[in-house]
């Protein structure tokens, strides 16, 4: 193929004449070559208005097709992109301006080159101008090549920031399912939640054959503990005692706040009377915390009812024997914990 027939012999065009509607009729031979005209025109035309750019670079990479919009979005000079241009030629030009600078090295090195049968079928060019053009290549048996060029800046631009919503929406939305599992003062689970905990271990439980205990933890005098030092202090008793059981208990074990001044406790694969044993430790370190810290002649004491669930129990029937047992533990003088 030689390097000088473009693929497409097209007259020049003024796009403001009406060419056709002023052609005068023809006949025999002449209407073919009128038709390839008006061909050649309809070609012309398009190529002229189209929003994309086109680039058609035969088998030898040389240019044979070139549009205007292909000029205005890759910036190049009437004399650089043009029929007949070698493509090496063009991309000498393109490396020394730069125009590759804002892709990844590894990609520009390879779009950098004059190969285009190595560049990918699909690529977004960021260009240092601040556009981003989206260049597809259509390669032909022949060897040659159809290469178009679209801006996506506002289309990428769009789609970033579409992300960058959906990513803020999914850390409020996990943020906002957090917030619903939580007590607000304490910061342990709240009672739907904690509820929710005790029957994902039970479950555990069945599937295992481990055993799994509940607690269930109340504070000792907490009212004179409020009408003695304030409802602000009690707050913060109940805060500093959630983060005294978080801190001691093991990490499997679950706390949450089944009321008021009332935490149930989860403890999964451990048996009532080493359950029992656990929550003794977390009572005796209750009590021996210097709540002074806190306000002078603080001093704050729990009682616990612990119980080992049993078989296919509901978890009402567990609390309901736990609680029995925290109040066995109340009328034994407080500060103490009863296994039941
Ligand atoms: P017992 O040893 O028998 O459990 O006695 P108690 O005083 O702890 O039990 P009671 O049920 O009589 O009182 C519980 C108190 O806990 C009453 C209530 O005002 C208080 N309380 C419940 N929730 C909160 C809270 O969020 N903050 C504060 N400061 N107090 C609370
Ligand atoms: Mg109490
Ligand atoms: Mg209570």
């Amino acid at each position: 193929m030689s390097r000088t027939a473009p693929l497409l012999r097209v007259p020049h065009v003024d796009p403001d004449v009406d060419h056709l509607a002023d052609a005068p009729s023809l006949a025999g031979g002449e209407v073919e070559s009128s038709q390839l005209e008006d061909s050649a025109f309809l070609l012309r035309a398009t190529l002229e208005h189209m929003d994309q750019g086109l680039v058609v670079l035969d088998r030898d990479h040389v240019v044979r097709v070139c549009n205007p919009r292909a000029h205005e979005l890759l910036d190049l000079p009437e004399d650089v992109l043009r029929e007949n241009a070698a493509f090496a030629d063009i991309r000498a030009f393109q490396n020394a301006r730069g125009d590759f600078s804002l892709m990844p090295p590894a990609t520009s090195a390879v779009i950098g080159g004059s190969d285009a049968r190595r560049f990918p079928l699909v690529y977004d060019w960021p260009r240092p101008d601040g556009l981003t053009l989206e260049v597809r290549r259509v390669q032909l048996a022949d060897g040659s090549s159809i290469n178009t060029f679209t801006d996506v800046t506002e289309r990428r631009a769009f789609e970033t920031a579409l992300r960058e919503s959906e990513r803020r929406y999914r850390l409020l939305a996990e943020r906002i399912e957090e917030l619903s599992q939580v007590d607000e003062l304490t910061g342990v689970l709240n009672r739907r939640y904690i509820m929710q905990a005790l029957r994902d271990e039970l479950a555990r439980s069945e599937r295992s054959g481990e055993p799994c205990a509940v607690a269930m933890i109340d504070l000792d005098f907490f009212k004179r503990i409020n009408d003695r030092f304030g409802h602000p202090i009690g707050d913060e008793v109940l805060r500093s005692f959630a983060i005294a059981v978080g801190a001691n208990a093991r990490s499997m074990d679950r706390l949450g706040r089944y009321g008021g001044e009332e935490f149930l406790l989860v403890l999964p694969c451990i048996a009532g009377a080493q359950a029992t044993e656990a929550v003794d430790r977390l009572r005796a370190i209750i009590a021996g915390l210097d709540w002074s810290a806190i306000s002078d002649d603080l001093q704050v004491t729990v009682s616990a009812g612990v119980t080992q669930a049993r078989p296919n129990e509901a978890v009402e029937d567990i609390v309901a024997r736990a609680d029995a047992a925290l109040y066995r533990a109340k009328d034994a003088g407080r500060n103490c914990v009863m296994g039941g």
